[in-house]
């Protein structure tokens, strides 16, 4: 199966898991299955990679290696050494803590943020809003995950493990269910603390970074979870296009004022 049939397969099998636990579950039972931005998300679903993971790659593999050509091996040969359970509950953490700061650089340094405000532009959230991303936001994240990660001398298996459960991971999070998981809280990232994350309410905006962890929210000051409450405005206060290649080219454009 070549790169982009494995791309639709794995699409009807999302579309087909998440459709019917969307509509029993639905937080917001306003939202259709094909709403506004259906088309666009599909698109960024099919075609985001062939930019993200090509460049992601060199950008990564490049940098990390020509760190690498200075740093002492023996760490690496230490971590690459332990048994793969272990590495990847190492991995986890070393990647959480290196996300939650790349989170919150996107969403601090304007020109970062309007390539992340892509991600927030979705005014509805399921799980398919989980695709919206512009690819460059998507290998800046990465490179500062993957990076230390590569330094450090993780096995490609602990990598291959670890975009896995964080890519499920990530499309559950943006998922229209109302099971709020409140014995969770503090403890892994679910749904409705993501929610809060992408919601426009005043109070609300620039909180929830951590990707699996909230406890690093906690930690440095951004948590924000109102156990009972939902959000209901999602967004993002600019302009930003609704359409795929509009959105591609958005942060490159002039800023409008
Ligand atoms: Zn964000
Ligand atoms: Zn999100």
């Amino acid at each position: 199966m070549n790169a982009f049939a494995g791309q639709i397969f794995a699409l009807f099998l999302l579309f087909v898991i998440f459709t019917p636990i969307e509509r029993l579950f639905a937080l917001h039972k306003d939202k259709k299955v094909f709403r506004r931005g259906f088309t666009t998300d599909i698109l960024h679903i099919l075609f985001n990679r062939f930019i993200s993971d090509v460049l992601g790659f060199v950008v990564i593999v490049t940098i990390a290696i020509s760190i690498s050509l200075y740093t002492n091996p023996v760490l690496r040969e230490l971590i690459a050494s332990q048994p793969l359970w272990l590495q990847g509950l190492q991995a986890i953490v070393v990647a959480n803590v290196f996300g939650y700061f790349a989170h919150r650089i996107v969403h601090t340094v304007p020109f970062l943020w309007r390539f992340h405000a892509i991600h927030h532009s979705s005014e509805q959230l399921d799980w398919l809003a989980s695709a919206r991303n512009h690819p460059l936001d998507q290998v800046f994240s990465r490179a500062f995950v993957f990076i230390p990660l590569f330094i450090m001398g993780f096995t490609a298996e602990v990598f291959g493990a670890y975009l896995v459960i964080s890519l499920f991971h990530g499309i559950f999070l943006h998922s229209n269910v109302r099971f709020k998981l409140n014995f969770l809280r503090g403890i892994l990232a679910t749904p409705h603390y993501h929610h809060w994350h992408h919601s426009n309410h005043p109070e609300a905006v620039n909180k929830n970074y951590a990707g699996q962890f909230p406890v690093l929210d906690i930690l440095f000051g951004t948590y924000y979870f109102p156990k009972e409450i939902t959000p209901y405005i999602y967004g993002v206060n600019e302009k930003v296009p609704k359409g795929y290649f509009g959105q591609l080219k958005y942060p490159f454009r002039p800023e409008v004022r």
